[in-house]
């Protein structure tokens, strides 16, 4: 029986690459989104077009109900997941003190809140089944810290240590957790980065150009599958040799 994988915010960038990689290595892969409808339609007619199986699901990783219906319709369609791959995320960015309670606190319930609850849902299928994977993409920002980007830093670097804790939890059952810590990626996140400083992160980076979705969902991929199976709760960075 193939795999079943849920990636959220599936329908772009790394979210989209993942997904592709997943079901070429013969997974069921559900996505989720947002906002753009098109882009998941477009993303689930690619995945078939290659042979593979997929279907969308328009759900706000930053609200619990929309979590619940998430899963409860891929568990409907395909079966219980047991490839969670926790992407989805935004960034709200200005330096601290211009810095509004409501960019804190969408940065937080997206790219940390919904790990939680997405992870903390995912489970109980996977300890049954004694089998699971969890991975969940961070940020070099996490380990580093970044001007301009507190709430998103926090965010990432908090999914670091709930990996590991979770890691910790249930590695006695199978399951192993994982972050993917890229660094600059070519997607729409980047796209309105000022010229300035994406010339500033070239130079720093020892490969001299941005990564591509496919370059972070290569170890995804790999994360995912029976051979890393003794690895977790680890934070494995992809990011061209970034400020080495
Ligand atoms: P994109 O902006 O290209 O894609 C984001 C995806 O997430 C879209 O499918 C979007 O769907 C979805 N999404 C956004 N908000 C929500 C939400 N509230 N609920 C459900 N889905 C949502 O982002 P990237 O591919 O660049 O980033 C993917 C992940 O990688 C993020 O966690 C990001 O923080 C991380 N990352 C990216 C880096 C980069 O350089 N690009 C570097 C380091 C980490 P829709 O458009 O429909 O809302």
């Amino acid at each position: 029986m193939s795999r079943i994988a849920l990636v959220t915010g599936g329908t772009k960038g790394i979210g989209r690459a993942v997904a592709e990689r997943l079901a070429r290595d013969g997974m069921q892969v559900a996505i989720s989104y947002a906002h753009d409808a098109a882009a998941a339609e477009a993303a689930v007619a690619a995945i078939e077009a290659a042979g593979g199986k997929a279907m969308a699901i328009r759900a706000d990783v930053g609200e619990a109900d929309d979590i619940e219906r998430m899963f409860d319709l891929v568990e409907a369609s395909f079966g219980p997941v047991e490839v969670l791959v926790n992407n989805a995320g935004i960034r709200r960015d200005d330096l601290l003190l211009r810095m509004r309670p409501d960019m804190w606190d969408d940065v937080i319930r997206t790219d940390l809140t919904s790990v939680f609850a997405c992870t903390r849902r995912a489970l109980r299928p996977m300890l049954r089944k004694r089998w699971g994977r969890v991975v969940t993409i961070g940020s070099v920002a996490g380990l580093a810290g970044n001007p301009g980007q507190a709430n998103y830093a926090a965010a990432k670097a908090g999914v670091i240590g709930f990996t590991k804790s979770v890691a910790k939890e249930v590695g006695s059952r199978g399951i192993t957790a994982n972050v993917v810590a890229p660094g600059f990626i070519d997607t729409d996140m980047t796209s309105d980065l000022a010229d300035g400083v994406k010339d500033a992160a070239r130079n720093a980076i020892a490969l001299g150009r941005f990564g591509r979705p496919e370059e972070v969902a290569s170890l995804v991929g790999y994360l995912a599958s029976d051979d890393a199976s003794y690895v977790t709760g680890q934070v494995l960075v992809v990011d061209g040799g970034l400020a080495l």
